[in-house]
């Protein structure tokens, strides 16, 4: 039968067993936009709404046959990064990708969830900053993370557009920087695409919820939008518009008062 091929995209990041984030979210976050979603699980959480009660890290050949497994057999549009947990699966990861070579790499930055559970090795982070980010098409901190990979204090919208104008100057890649943690935008939330010859800012009204899942969703919503050909200041513009409406939808699933993502 000669049915359409859907396209495909890949999720390396870590599991929630929760559901809310991780390679949960961002398959569901594929399937709402029509994109067939792959997994290479990086790391495994034992997870709720209250936090993280356990991590483990798949061994290196496991990962590895994951990643080929996947790059074997489907034509591969989009690949999303999160949490990648050590040092060394970070470099498991960047061996694979540039062997593979796939057209679009988003790079979610995981470093702390929500709950405030750790996600990323302390001395991961040159493996990050030396492996992962010359291979980005685009990068998506939340400011938290963005402070620590540029270095800089980032609390307001100014702060934001400097940093960002500077990060594409130095590393060349473009950088999604989140502003949801900025102080100064109390009543509107405003990322900003940061490209070479130009910025995209995106404002949506903040809404009075914590929620769990949000940075997985954006980046799994861009890089579901790359691979559906949209260029990116409109893969970006549609994939904060997907978490505004995501989050208008949600609901508390655990015990906590943590909100989770409706992917409609
Ligand atoms: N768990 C996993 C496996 C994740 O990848 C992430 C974030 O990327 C989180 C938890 C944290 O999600 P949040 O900070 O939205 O609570």
């Amino acid at each position: 039968m000669n049915t359409p091929r859907p396209r495909c995209a890949l999720t390396i990041a870590g599991s929630d067993s929760g559901g809310g984030a991780g390679i949960q979210a961002d398959l569901k976050t594929f399937a709402a936009h029509g994109v067939h979603g792959l997994s290479a699980i990086a790391a495994l959480t034992a997870q709720h709404t209250r936090g993280v009660t356990a991590i483990e890290v798949p061994s290196l050949p496991f990962l590895r046959a994951q990643i080929d497994a996947c790059f074997d057999d489907f034509d591969i549009g989009a690949v999303k990064l999160g949490m990648l947990a050590t040092a060394d699966v970070i470099h498991a990861v960047a061996d694979a990708l540039e062997q593979h070579r796939p057209a679009v790499i988003v790079v979610d930055p995981v470093m702390v969830a929500t709950s405030g559970a750790k996600l990323l090795q302390s001395d991961a982070l040159i493996a990050l900053r030396t492996r992962l980010l010359p291979l980005a098409t685009v990068v998506t901190p939340n400011l938290p993370e963005a402070e620590i990979l540029l270095e800089r204090p980032l609390r307001t919208l100014d702060e934001m557009r400097r940093a960002g104008s500077d990060a594409v100057a130095s590393h060349g890649q473009a950088w999604l920087l989140k502003g949801g943690h900025a102080l100064d935008q109390a009543a509107m939330v405003t990322d900003v695409l940061f490209l070479r010859d130009a910025t995209h800012e995106f404002q949506h009204p903040r809404l009075d919820l914590q929620a769990h899942g949000t940075g997985c969703t954006l980046a799994s919503a861009v890089a579901a939008n790359l691979c559906r050909g949209l260029r990116l200041p409109e893969a970006c513009q549609a994939a904060t518009d997907y978490v505004h409406a995501a989050l208008r939808q949600g609901y508390r699933a655990g015990r906590s008062e943590l909100v989770l993502l409706d992917h409609f």
